[in-house]
């Protein structure tokens, strides 16, 4: 199971190797001034999407943001 800590770490490494690859790649800078709000966009709502339970440490996945869970899926406890 993934640390809280470390998901987040990942998902932005993940996003800062995206944006290297780009530019590494040679992609000319309108392309990378697209781009670099789209990556921290993305980056921004997966950090928001995952949640990581208090009690059991499982991460609760919602990417509706009108109805957010309010209680972990698998053990009930109550998210913050
Ligand atoms: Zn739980």
């Amino acid at each position: 199971m993934m640390k809280p800590t470390t998901f987040r770490s990942l998902v932005i490494f993940l996003g800062l190797c995206t944006l290297g690859v780009l530019w590494l790649e040679g992609a000319p800078l309108p392309v990378l001034y697209i781009f670099i709000p789209m990556v921290t966009l993305c980056v921004l709502f997966v950090l928001w999407a995952v949640r990581f339970c208090g009690s059991c440490g499982r991460s609760v996945t919602n990417y509706n943001p009108f109805r957010r869970p309010k209680a972990c899926a698998s053990c009930g406890h109550a998210l913050k």
